[in-house]
């Protein structure tokens, strides 16, 4: 059963066309990557779906319910999360309140509730913590964790809302390729264990080739291939794309 199914999303400002007839599917429990150069469309696909974006036309079915055009909140609720977004209340909190306050808000409970209860679901949130290698930390003031470290509670906050489907916009970004593949193979242990789908975006070849289960690709706002690792790299249409950048996989991969 294929867990998400985008059927010719478009989107344009202006005069640009940001995304052009965009289909495909993310199958139940798949580690789908999106790639494409700069400007391709790939984050507003992803705004699309997890619904910052109102899509111009096309469909996308999350479990055969079309979610086009629902707000971020409805979207978020029917079990689509995503990473990485500090809330604007993150720094003020300790590493396991923030975690506390995302399974406080899933659970539906109201936030009154909160004050008296410094305990409500602390036991969860530091199994959560334990999870992403964060458990140490829980009682340090979150604002003074290394960025790397903010990564790995930002995901612990992501599964506190037990999506099916998680959408990662460069998580990676700004961090040093180790740390990218560490982040990425803890993603991928953790959602696997779960059965999360996930569609990702991510600049390191070497992490999007060791990792994705499929990859699919974006350029100038079109979808051009559709395939695994093996199928990509030899794609003579994906190669044109990065050879006209100036860039090879090779060349990519490299920090
Ligand atoms: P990617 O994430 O693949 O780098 P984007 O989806 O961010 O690409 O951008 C696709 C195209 O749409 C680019 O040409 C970009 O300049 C344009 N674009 C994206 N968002 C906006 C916006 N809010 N207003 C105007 N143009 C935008
Ligand atoms: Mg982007």
């Amino acid at each position: 059963m294929s867990d998400l199914s985008i059927r010719a999303l478009s989107k344009a400002f202006g005069g640009v066309h940001a995304v052009r007839e965009v289909s495909f599917v993310i199958e139940r429990g798949e580690f789908l990557a999106m790639i494409g150069p700069n400007g391709a469309g790939k984050s507003t696909c992803f705004n699309m779906i997890n619904g910052q974006l109102a899509p111009d036309s096309g469909e996308i079915l999350f479990e055969n319910r079309n979610i086009a055009g629902l707000r971020p909140r409805e979207i978020w609720r029917l079990g689509i999360g995503r990473t990485f977004q500090v809330a604007a209340t993150f720094h003020s909190m300790t590493v396991v309140e923030n975690v506390q306050m995302a399974l406080i808000s899933h659970a539906g409970e109201t936030y009154h509730l909160w004050r008296p209860a410094a305990e409500l679901h602390r036991a969860h949130a530091l199994d959560l913590l334990q999870q992403v290698g964060m458990r140490d930390a829980a009682d340090k003031p979150s604002r003074v964790l290394a960025y790397g470290d903010v990564k790995r509670v930002e995901l612990a906050i992501a599964l506190a809302n037990e999506p099916r489907l998680l959408l990662m916009d460069e998580p990676t970004a700004g961090m040093a390729p180790r740390e990218r593949n560490e982040l990425i193979a803890l993603v991928k242990r953790l959602v696997v264990e779960r059965g999360i789908s996930v569609l990702f975006t991510e600049h390191s070849m070497d992490v999007v080739f060791a990792f994705a289960d499929r990859i699919i690709v974006l350029a100038r706002g079109r979808l051009i291939a559709d395939g695994t690792a093996a199928a990509i790299r030899d794609n003579p249409k994906v190669q044109e794309v990065y050879f006209g950048t100036g860039k090879t996989f090779a060349a990519k991969a490299s920090p």
